[in-house]
């Protein structure tokens, strides 16, 4: 690899694939990327195991790592902690490989302040349409009625960041449509390979964002409204 290894900001609302983008991206170019594993309180889901999707701390073990300079960022996400250890990214890029990181937006703005452009690239991923991250959302059945009403916020926020950042791209460099997963990886891989890029935001792109979090705010209210209505 030519390129110096650089830090691959993920970010997207919950439901928004990135995940599975990040394990695209190393399951196609295993020696150009590696993935730095986070830390959480949060509790593991079925399937999930230590080490491999995060290490799984207690929320007194987080502290006093947070206490001792161990993170890069660390950000609360609906009650939890989550956080990105120096050490994963550190060992990542000494390997000579891009580091990926899938993380919220405010981690995603404290890992721009200590790693700039183009040490980083930062890319906000969105579904083809708020209804598909609804549906996303639903699907996972993993978090009760009040967890997805949580996450639902809390996108609501992160793409009103994304759409406020449009101009100034101060958080993100590119904004990726998750329509087809082969297309967005694709659009993943010439970011990051190319540093010098042109961020590219179409019309499109600021409607699609603005009628995002019209419809997101609209589903939220539902939810509220049907929580109230069951108590
Ligand atoms: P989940 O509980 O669905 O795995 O993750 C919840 C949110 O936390 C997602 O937006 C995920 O990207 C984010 N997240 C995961 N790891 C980190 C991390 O190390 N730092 C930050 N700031 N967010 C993270």
């Amino acid at each position: 690899m030519t390129l110096p290894p650089r830090v691959v900001v993920l970010a997207a609302p919950s439901g928004g694939g990135k995940t599975t983008i990040a394990r695209e991206l190393l399951h196609r170019r295993p020696d150009t990327f590696g993935y730095s594993v986070s830390a959480t309180t949060r509790k593991p889901r079925p399937g999930e195991r230590e080490g491999e999707a995060y290490h799984f701390l207690t929320r007194a073990e987080f502290q006093r790592r947070v206490e001792a300079g161990e993170f890069l960022e660390w950000a609360e996400y609906a009650g939890e902690l989550y956080g990105t250890l120096k050490s994963e990214v550190e060992r990542v890029l000494a390997s000579g490989q891009h580091v990926v990181l899938d993380i919220e937006v405010k981690g995603a703005r404290q890992v721009r302040a200590v790693y700039p452009r183009p040490a980083s690239v930062s890319i906000f991923i969105i579904p083809p349409s708020a209804d598909a991250l609804i549906e996303r959302l639903r699907k996972r059945r993993t978090e009760s009625h009040r967890e997805l009403r949580e996450r639902l916020a809390i996108a609501v926020r992160e793409v009103r960041t994304a759409e406020e950042d449009v101009k100034s791209a101060i958080v993100f460099d590119h904004i990726v449509v998750n329509d087809d997963l082969d297309v967005a990886v694709k659009g993943v891989l010439g970011i990051v390979e190319d540093p010098d890029r042109v961020k590219h935001r179409t019309i499109e792109t600021i409607h699609l964002l603005a009628d995002f979090v019209r419809k997101l705010e609209h589903e939220a209210y539902q939810l509220g409204q049907s929580v109230k209505g069951s108590t």
